[in-house]
């Protein structure tokens, strides 16, 4: 995606961050647009909170380029400080002021008395306007996690920056609070960017994810592209559930139960990606038979053994009833086939495994 210049609110160009020897963020080069609400997905220790850190301003990178809203903030030999970005902070734990009450929690983020109009204004924005007075620990888990937004947001930052900021709420919770941050924050018309482990927390929630694997972001987009067209085998697997299966293209073409496909890579190790709701049970289908049933109230998920050998879940309506244990199977839409990169200590790039996971 082009960005006009005018309308960007961060560019990183290939940051670099390691701790001790440990690479933390390895090539870290994303452009945020001003407004949007941008989140950084990717599995436990793949750097999403040192990227935050940069951005922030807490790390210095040893490599690359930050510019925040046009003023370059860290290169070489240049480090604003972190008080001087104009950024707010959300983290996982919220860190709230156990004694102090809301107003005054929300005041600290702006220094000021909890009178001041910052204060009240930021407090009207998240809904808390007759709470000012309630001490923290009487609130729910979602009301806190608002108090930590009009903390941040009093100050009236140009970036907000969430670390994980509603994995301490329970599941029933999470949805409804997720919804209302979006809302305040496209309210407040503050660029914000987001960093979760939770891929139904990214897509439910973002106008782009980047996917980010090991230090380096490998794919951009917005929350349906990532899902639907993963650029990498890390992307399939880790966004969304996805049947995976290994195999090596030859002239151009992988070989699946389904029939031929074109393959990126003319030759060599790729990968066929077919997500459980694109199959579907069909008559004239791939023979096979059911051979473990999960279900889920709202659906269900089938293992079906095909007669060739290749496993495969299926995710069906929950008033699908098959008739015995005997199925077919056809795809509702081509699968995505990825050429594996030649990473010798990834091992999903194993060429020749068998079309199975
Ligand atoms: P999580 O989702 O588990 O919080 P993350 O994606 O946010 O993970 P980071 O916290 O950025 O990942 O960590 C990236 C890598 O850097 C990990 O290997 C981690 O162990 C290492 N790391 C992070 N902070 C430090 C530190 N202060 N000292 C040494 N190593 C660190």
């Amino acid at each position: 995606m082009t960005v006009p210049h005018d309308d960007l609110a961060v560019r990183a160009e290939s940051l670099a961050c390691s701790y001790d020897a440990v690479p933390a963020v390895v090539d870290l080069s994303l452009e945020v647009v001003s407004g949007e609400l941008f989140a950084i997905l990717g599995p436990s220790g793949c750097g999403k909170t040192t990227a935050l850190r940069l951005i922030a301003g807490f790390e210095r990178p040893h490599a690359g380029r930050l510019t925040l809203f046009h003023d370059v903030v860290a290169a070489p030999g240049v480090h604003v400080p972190p008080e001087r970005r104009g950024v707010g902070l959300v983290f996982q734990d919220y860190a709230l002021f156990p004694h102090m009450n809301v107003g005054e929690n929300v005041a600290y983020g702006v220094g000021a008395r909890a009178s001041d109009p910052r204060v009240r204004d930021a407090l009207a924005l998240t809904g808390l306007a007759g709470f000012a007075e309630r001490r923290v620990h009487e609130l729910s888990g979602g009301e806190q996690q608002r108090v930590a937004l009009a903390r941040a947001l009093a100050p009236r930052p140009r970036l907000l920056l969430l670390d994980e900021p509603f994995s301490n709420l329970d599941p029933a919770l999470r949805a409804r609070v997720r919804a209302e941050v979006r809302a305040i924050v496209k309210r407040a018309g503050t660029t914000a960017i987001l960093v979760t482990h939770d891929q139904e927390e990214a897509l439910s929630i973002a106008d782009r994810v980047a996917f980010m694997w090991r230090g380096r972001i490998e794919q951009v987009g917005r929350p349906n592209q990532v899902y639907e067209r993963p650029a990498t085998v890390h992307a399939a697997e880790f966004i969304g559930d996805a049947n995976i299966y290994r195999t090596a293209a030859r002239d151009g073409r992988v070989m699946t139960p389904w029939g031929e496909y074109p393959a990126p890579a003319g030759q060599g190790a790729s990968v066929v990606v077919v997500r459980p709701e694109d199959v579907e049970l069909r008559a004239d289908g791939v023979p096979g038979t059911v051979e473990a049933r999960e279900y889920y109230g709202h659906d269900q998920l089938l293992h079906v053994r095909l007669d060739d050998g290749t496993h495969v879940r299926v995710r069906v309506g929950p008033r699908v009833r098959t008739d015995g244990d005997r199925v077919a199977l056809a795809l509702r839409a081509a699968p995505t086939v990825l050429a594996v990169p030649p990473d010798p200590a990834d091992a999903s790039a194993r060429p020749n495994d068998p079309l199975e996971r």
